[in-house]
């Protein structure tokens, strides 16, 4: 264990707060072994002009994000869900929890990271969707024997990005052999006018079994849809709404 930060109980693995002695939940006595080797967590807010620290803990915590009536609120952003988002201390560790939220949470990507049909991404002010392999290239044959007239394309691995638009419909779609860069100047898949994206900003990849999407040193970095819920790490960065917030995780000495 060790990465906790509270006590968890020995029978039914419910976190709870440091100095509790049974369980809030199943009333089984709690025994400080282990420990945590976590000191303290702490939430930033990390725009240009940000509040600063939001929120820090020394114990056992589920603090919410939204845009009204949450832990942390930002009432003025309105790409956000009234409650988007928490973050909360799990036996597994630190966990970022979408809250059912309509834009969803988004995770900055350091270096690479798997991706799979369906997930949504974010570089330089293009929201993209990775729609994954291009199915088929077989010709379409009709009942009477007429092959359907398509574009020739080289049989290779294609990938297909969809960007989405404000106005909540499927933007271009783009299909590019793996592996593909994307950017503003040089790139497979080119978004001139963003001034956010870097020259070439990113990339997707075939990996063992997947795909992988990694930051080629962009300025400004990418991030990615978190699935439900994930285990976060010291320093992460999170994108929700127009709101960029760093988790530190504290250890002790
Ligand atoms: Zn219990």
């Amino acid at each position: 264990m060790g990465f906790v930060l509270g006590l968890v109980c020995p029978k039914c693995r419910f976190l709870n707060k440091w100095g509790e002695n049974l369980c809030v939940r199943c009333m089984s006595v709690l025994r400080e072994e282990g420990g945590s080797v976590i000191k303290e967590i702490q939430i930033f807010h990390v725009n240009k002009g940000g509040r600063g620290l939001l929120f820090s803990s020394t114990n056992a915590f589920s603090v919410s994000i939204g845009r009204n009536k949450c832990d942390i609120s930002f009432e003025n952003d309105r790409y956000l869900s009234p409650i988007h988002a928490r973050i909360e201390n799990s036996v597994e560790g630190l966990r970022i929890v979408d809250a059912g939220s309509y834009n969803g949470v988004f995770r900055k990507v350091i270096g690479s990271r798997p991706v799979k049909a369906s997930d949504v991404f974010i570089c330089g002010s293009q929201i993209l969707k990775f729609l994954g392999v291009l199915s088929s290239l077989t010709p379409y044959i009709l009942p009477d024997g007429t092959t359907f007239y398509g574009s020739f394309i080289p049989d290779r691995e294609y990938l297909m990005i969809q960007q989405i638009l404000g106005s909540r419909k499927m933007g271009d779609l783009y299909l590019r052999p793996a592996p593909l860069t994307i950017g503003r100047e040089k790139a497979d898949i080119l978004f001139p006018q963003d001034k956010f994206l870097s020259s070439t900003h990113c990339s997707i990849s075939s990996s063992e079994g997947g795909f992988l999407l990694t930051d080629l040193n962009s300025a400004n970095g990418i991030y990615l849809k978190v699935r439900g819920s994930e285990i976060i790490n010291d320093g992460d960065v999170l994108l929700m709404g127009q709101e960029l917030i760093m988790v530190r995780i504290i250890r002790k000495e």
